[in-house]
């Protein structure tokens, strides 16, 4: 009788001892941080392949960003097509071209990702300064998604001198990436940032913070309580300058090649697809609140707009918005 206690609990023992082995292996958690796509970028993973994991978000985040969607490095995809005019795809690549292509269409043209050399007039990654309005309109002259045609893998600029800018949707085409390869892996949960797009992965529930437009870095003005989504921002206090006592900043209106000036200070789009999030924040900003909506709801997305005024609106799911500082106004759509 004695003998079959002592088993039991020695059965017990083994058993919770197991658990606890294999439930710090499940939580078992691993990070990393690094500079990549112009801006930082941080993992952190939880889970048994947590470490093999965090080491390769970051190689897909650098051969992304150097092998196909830099507009600087020399042997990118994007290079090479706006030094040659075409390009043969691979599927995933042509896929993306594709799915942007359509934002560019439903968005009638506010979101373009051939306005590289109008950005390049701003500097805003040197020395920004208002541009010569006359460089300004040839270059936009340039410009315009109508230009670029992409058949089966192939794609073609029919005026050589657009230039490709995927800098609106990279940082999202990124997390859809690392989330397709935390898929594959043994992993419980997971965020991952890229610049202002972020991936929470997992079942969990996390909350994320928007930025506080007038504020620095650090400083929120409402929380999302979220799971299993991508979370873009777009802001103009991202990259900007002052000049002649006005503001100026990196989101351009590409009928003008001027920032875009309608009041937005921040969008904030949340979507299953990191493409979309940051495709469509970027749309969004140029559109303005009533015409972004409607976008962000042809694509069944969550879209948050602020404006100058401190009020704020939401287009989709209000329930997972908290405003945290009392001087911003949750404010219906008229
Ligand atoms: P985001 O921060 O995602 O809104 O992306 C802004 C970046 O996208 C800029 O720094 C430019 O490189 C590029 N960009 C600016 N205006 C547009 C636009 N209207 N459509 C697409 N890309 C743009
Ligand atoms: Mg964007």
């Amino acid at each position: 009788m004695k003998k079959t206690a002592v088993f039991a609990a020695l059965i017990a023992a083994v058993a919770l001892a197991g658990f606890l082995i294999y439930d710090g292996v499940a939580n078992k958690t691993a990070s990393a941080d690094f500079f990549a796509m112009n801006t930082y970028v941080t993992a952190d993973i939880t889970g048994k392949d947590s470490a093999k994991c965090a080491e390769e978000a970051q190689k897909i985040v650098e051969s992304l960003d150097t092998a196909v969607l830099s507009r600087t490095a020399e042997n990118s995809v994007i290079s090479h097509i706006n030094l040659n005019g075409a390009g043969e795809l691979d599927e995933k690549t042509a896929g993306y071209f594709s799915k942007l292509i359509e934002v560019c269409e439903k968005s009638g043209g506010a979101f373009d990702f051939t306005l590289g050399s109008v950005s390049d007039l701003w500097s805003f990654g040197s020395s920004p300064a208002v541009p010569d309005s006359e460089k300004l309109s040839q270059a936009l002259s340039h410009s315009g998604y109508e230009k670029i045609i992409l058949s089966g893998g192939r794609i073609e600029k029919s005026d050589k001198e657009a230039t490709l800018d995927f800098g609106a949707a990279g940082k999202g085409i990124a997390l859809d990436e690392i989330k397709a390869c935390l898929e594959s892996r043994r992993v419980k949960n997971a965020v991952v940032s890229v610049g202002g797009s972020v991936l929470l992965f997992g079942k969990k529930e996390f909350t994320v913070g928007i930025r506080d437009p007038f504020g620095n870095s650090g400083s929120y003005v409402a929380k999302l309580g979220v799971s299993d989504c991508c979370v873009s921002t777009s802001g103009c206090y991202e990259q900007q300058f002052e000049q002649g006592g006005k503001k100026y900043h990196h989101i351009l209106d590409p009928e003008t090649g001027y920032p875009v000036d309608n009041g937005l200070l921040s969008v904030t789009v949340i979507s299953k697809s990191g493409l979309l999030s940051d495709a469509l924040s970027t749309a969004c900003f140029v559109l303005g609140i009533e015409k972004g909506s409607a976008l962000a709801r042809e694509y069944g997305c969550t879209a948050i707009f602020i404006d100058e005024d401190k009020n704020i609106y939401v287009e989709g799911d209000s329930g997972i918005i908290e405003i945290t500082d009392g001087s911003y106004n949750l404010t219906e759509r008229t």
